[in-house]
C-alpha cells in the first residue's frame, strides 16, 4: 500500500466571507481549483456590520435579493443639533442589505463555479517548499495537510495568516458597536449619522433602516473613547442626547460589535501568501466599509496572480511587484483618510458645528448632493475645499496629504 495522496489545489482560501467568496469565484472564472476553508459550522455569523453594501460593489455580484432598504439619502446631524439633508430618490446612493445572505449569495457564486468548501476548519501551519505551500488544516477531530501554489488570507481583521506569517498590522483599528431595534423613526430611505464626542469621538454614529428594522451603531478609535466603552456611547446616544426623542420607541433585538482595521499593510503579498480584504486592512477610513475595496483588491490582483500560478512563481520577489499593483488603491485611501482627520477626527465638537453651519447652506448643500459619493470622497471633499471659502482655514490641514499624498 503506497502513502496516502496529497490533496493539491491551486489555491487555498482562509476565511469564508465575503471578501473570501468573492476571490474564490474569480479564480474560478480563471479555471484554478479552489478550496475555501471557514472555521464557523455555517456563513455570515456572526454578524458584525452595519450591512451597507456601495453600488460599484453590488453591481459586481448578483446579490439584489438580499437588499432590505436601497439608501438615497442622509440626515447628517452635528453635535449641537445642525440637521444636514443630502440627496434625492432619485439617485441610490448605497445598499442596506442582510449581510447573511450577501456573504452565503457571494460564496455560493463561488461553490457554484467549482470552488470546494471546508467548514469547521482551521489552519494550524503554512510552510512553503521550493514548488508549494503546504497548509496543515484541522477539523473537529481531524488532521489534514494540502498542498496548493498559493494561499490567500480572506480571514478577517484579526487574521491568523497575516500573524501567523509576520506580515505586519493595518494602520488604525477602529472599533465599531451596533444594536438593531423596532421601532425607531426614519424615513424611509434615508439614514441619519450623528456626531458629537460623547457620542463618537472623532467618528460617527448611525441609524440605517434595515427592512423592518434599523441598526444603530457607532465606530472610533480606542485611544479616544477616554475609558468610555462603545456600549456607554450608544445609550447616551439613544438616552441622554439631543437626539433621544428619536429612539424613545425602540427596542433593542440585537447587539454586535467587531474591529474595522484601516490602512492597508506595507506588503499584502509574499512568497505564495495574499492577504486580501479586512485581513490586509483594506476597509475605507471613511465610512469603515471594507466590502468594495475588498473587491477592488482581488480585481485588481487576481489576473496577475493567476499568470504567475500558471507561469509557476509565486516567489518573494515576483508577489512584491504584483503587491506594487495596490500602490493606487493605497494612495486612494489615505488621501481619504487625510480628508476624513481635516473633516471630521481632527475637530473639536465647536470646530464641527461650524463646518456643519456651512454644509446646510443651499448653495453647499447643492456641490454636496453633485459631488458626494460614497465610494469616493475625494471630488467632493477638493470642490469644498477650493470653492468655499469657510474651509480655507482648514485646506492648509488637508491639501497637502490629499492632493501629494
Ligand atoms: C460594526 C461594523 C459595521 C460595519 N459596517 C460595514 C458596512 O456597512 N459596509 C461594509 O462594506 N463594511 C462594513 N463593515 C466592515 C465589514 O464588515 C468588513 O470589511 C467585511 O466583512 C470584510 O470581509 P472579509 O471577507 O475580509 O472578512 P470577514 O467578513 O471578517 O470574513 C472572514 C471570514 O473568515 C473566517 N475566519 C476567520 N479566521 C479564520 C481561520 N483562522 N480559519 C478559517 N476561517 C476563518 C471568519 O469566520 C469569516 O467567515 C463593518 C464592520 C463593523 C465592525
Amino acid at each position: 500500500m503506497g502513502a496516502p495522496s496529497v490533496e493539491f489545489y491551486d489555491v487555498v482560501i482562509i476565511g469564508a466571507g465575503p471578501i473570501g467568496g468573492y476571490l474564490g469565484w474569480k479564480l474560478r472564472q480563471r479555471g484554478h481549483s479552489v478550496l475555501i476553508v471557514e472555521e464557523h459550522l455555517e456563513i455570515g455569523r456572526p454578524f458584525q456590520c452595519a450591512g451597507l453594501i456601495n453600488p460599484g460593489a453590488m453591481d459586481r455580484v448578483p446579490m439584489k435579493e438580499s437588499v432590505l432598504s436601497p439608501i438615497w439619502g442622509a440626515r447628517i446631524n452635528s453635535p449641537n443639533g445642525i440637521t444636514v439633508d443630502i440627496g434625492s430618490s432619485d439617485r441610490i446612493r448605497t445598499w442596506s442589505v442582510c449581510r447573511k445572505k450577501f456573504d452565503e449569495g457571494v460564496v455560493k457564486l463561488a461553490i457554484d463555479s467549482g470552488a470546494e468548501l471546508l467548514l469547521e476548519s482551521r489552519p494550524i501551519s503554512i510552510t512553503n517548499f521550493d514548488d508549494y505551500a503546504e497548509v496543515v488544516l484541522k477539523s473537529r477531530n481531524s488532521e489534514r495537510k494540502i498542498r496548493c501554489a498559493l494561499v490567500c488570507g480572506c480571514d478577517g481583521a484579526h487574521s491568523w495568516v497575516r500573524r501567523y506569517m509576520r506580515m505586519g498590522r493595518p494602520k488604525e483599528m477602529m472599533i465599531g458597536y451596533q444594536v438593531e431595534v423596532t421601532g425607531y423613526r426614519n424615513e424611509s430611505g434615508k439614514l441619519d449619522m450623528f456626531t458629537g464626542s460623547d457620542i463618537a469621538p472623532g467618528f460617527f454614529a448611525w441609524a440605517i433602516p434595515s427592512g423592518d428594522t434599523t441598526r444603530i451603531g457607532m465606530w472610533s478609535k480606542a485611544e479616544l473613547l477616554s475609558g468610555k466603552s462603545c456600549e456607554m456611547l450608544i445609550s447616551n446616544l439613544m438616552n441622554d442626547s439631543k437626539w433621544k426623542s428619536r429612539f424613545q420607541n425602540c427596542t433593542i433585538i440585537g447587539r454586535f460589535g467587531g474591529p474595522v482595521p484601516s490602512g492597508l499593510i506595507k506588503n499584502p503579498l509574499k512568497e505564495r501568501v495574499a492577504l486580501f480584504g479586512d485581513a490586509s486592512g483594506s476597509c475605507k477610513p471613511t465610512t469603515g466599509g471594507g466590502i468594495g475595496t475588498g473587491f477592488d483588491q482581488v480585481d485588481i490582483l487576481v489576473p496577475r496572480l493567476s499568470e504567475s500560478i500558471v507561469k509557476g512563481d509565486l516567489s518573494e520577489e515576483t508577489m512584491l511587484k504584483i503587491s506594487k499593483l495596490l500602490d493606487p488603491l493605497r494612495r486612494k485611501l489615505e488621501r481619504i483618510r487625510a480628508l476624513r482627520n481635516a473633516f471630521l477626527t481632527g475637530a473639536s465638537d465647536d470646530e464641527l458645528d461650524e463646518v456643519f453651519k456651512v454644509w446646510s447652506r443651499p448653495d453647499v448643500t447643492e456641490i454636496i448632493n453633485q459631488s458626494g459619493e460614497i465610494d469616493n470622497p475625494i471630488p467632493l471633499g477638493l470642490r469644498l475645499l477650493k470653492e468655499v471659502p469657510e474651509f480655507r482655514s482648514l485646506a492648509t490641514r488637508a491639501a497637502v496629504a490629499v492632493i501629494w499624498g
